[in-house]
């Protein structure tokens, strides 16, 4: 197989955001200091895919994707000459998704022309809730209003490929505030609406509020409730549900979250950052200075290299498939694997199938309505 996917990981927020458990750090506020920084990281990237292009090809990439953090809280120029660069180094005539993450208060209508004149055609914006006292609580540095004209400036401009991020069981949301931002959310019309509940990290401050119960989530029952107000809210709006957490209008699935979801090769550039090839995942070191020193010893900032075994890569492609709502194709796992998922994985699937999880249709295995919200309980049969 060859490696079809880049991510670049961009490290830097405004502030963090109270549930945040991603590799992000807030950048300064000081203007000198934060152009500085970035800089310096963003040449270290550079560095580290020149690094890899000596001994990986990446002639059959097909979406690059830049995320994080927040890459949009760097500066337009900034942007726009990595991409030159990466357009010097890789063969965009195949490249058929560029995506950068947004976040509302981070964009104007100078820098969304001129991110999409340098060649990202896909943007995906951290909208969360639409409630302002909600977006104040998570510790997000916009507010409602802004979000909505991130996404207002997005079309405004031109993107014909946009999705928001959303969140929902969060502390003191009710299922009436969230069909509230749902409704808001339709309104604006977005391509793409990945929405996933919220799992709290001990690690954030939300996390550490919840284990000395000074925050509250909503009882289960609630969160499922939510959950079905999505479901359908989004299907009465024409949006297909193809993943766990995520809904497209037709055509407009992600195409490179897609990669991910039928574990196929990709390749991580920046802290933190993950890549999987060659049957093996590799994982850069997390600390932006180790990231930066090694690099300047011409050194690839690598913290961890596992060699996955057969049986470890059949039981990933099995859960990571099934996230797709077209779910895991069964001759597709025999032609890379050589077995039948169902005679690899009987006694699991002949369990699941029975609870009513799963079911095998044609030539697919796939979550059932029932399965979708108990997906995990389902992959645990894989693992
Ligand atoms: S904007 Fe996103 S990456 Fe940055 S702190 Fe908030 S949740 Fe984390």
């Amino acid at each position: 197989m060859m490696i079809k996917a880049l991510y670049i990981h961009i490290p830097f927020c405004l502030a963090k955001c109270k549930y945040c458990d991603f590799n992000s750090y807030p950048l300064s506020v000081f203007e000198r200091t934060r152009k500085r920084l970035a800089e310096a990281y963003l040449a270290a990237l550079r560095q580290e895919i020149l690094l890899l292009l000596k001994d990986i090809s990446l002639d059959e990439i097909e979406t690059i994707y830049m995320g994080g953090g927040t890459p949009t809280i760097l500066d337009t120029d900034q942007l726009v000459s990595f991409m030159e660069f990466l357009k010097s180094q890789l063969n965009f005539s195949r490249i058929q998704e560029a995506t950068i993450e947004a976040n509302p208060g981070t964009v104007s209508l100078e820098k969304l022309l001129a991110l999409k004149g340098a060649g990202f055609n896909r943007i995906s914006i951290g909208i969360q809730s639409l409630d302002n006292w909600m977006l104040g609580f998570m510790g997000r540095t916009h507010n409602a209003e802004e979000a909505a004209a991130a996404v207002s400036m997005a079309r405004e401009t031109g993107w014909e490929n946009i999705n928001v991020d959303l969140i929902y069981g969060l502390p003191n949301q009710s299922t009436a505030m969230w069909e509230d931002t749902l409704a808001k959310v339709m309104q604006l019309n977005p391509d793409h609406v990945s929405s996933y509940g919220l799992k709290l990290e001990n690690n954030t401050p939300w996390g550490r509020d919840y284990s000395n119960r000074q925050i509250t989530l909503p009882e289960d029952e609630a969160v499922y409730k939510m959950y079905e107000s999505l479901q359908r809210i989004l299907k009465d709006n024409g949006y297909i549900h193809y993943e766990i957490s995520n809904y497209c209008k037709t055509q407009k699935t992600s195409k490179h979250n897609s990669i991910y979801w039928q574990n196929e090769y990709y390749l991580g550039a920046g802290i933190g950052a993950a890549s999987f090839y060659n049957s093996q995942r590799f994982y850069n070191v997390k600390d932006i200075d180790l990231y930066m020193d090694s690099l300047a010893k011409g050194l690839r900032p690598l913290e961890e290299a596992i060699d996955l075994t057969l049986e470890e890569q059949m039981s990933e492609t099995m859960f990571m498939k099934l996230r797709l709502l077209s779910g895991m194709n069964i001759l597709d796992f025999k032609n890379r694997f050589g077995i039948s998922p169902i005679d690899k994985y009987y006694d699991g699937i002949k369990k699941l199938v029975d609870l009513g999880l799963i079911h095998i249709q044609r030539d697919a295995i796939r979550l059932t309505e029932k399965g979708i919200p108990l997906a995990n309980l389902v992959f645990m049969e894989f693992v």
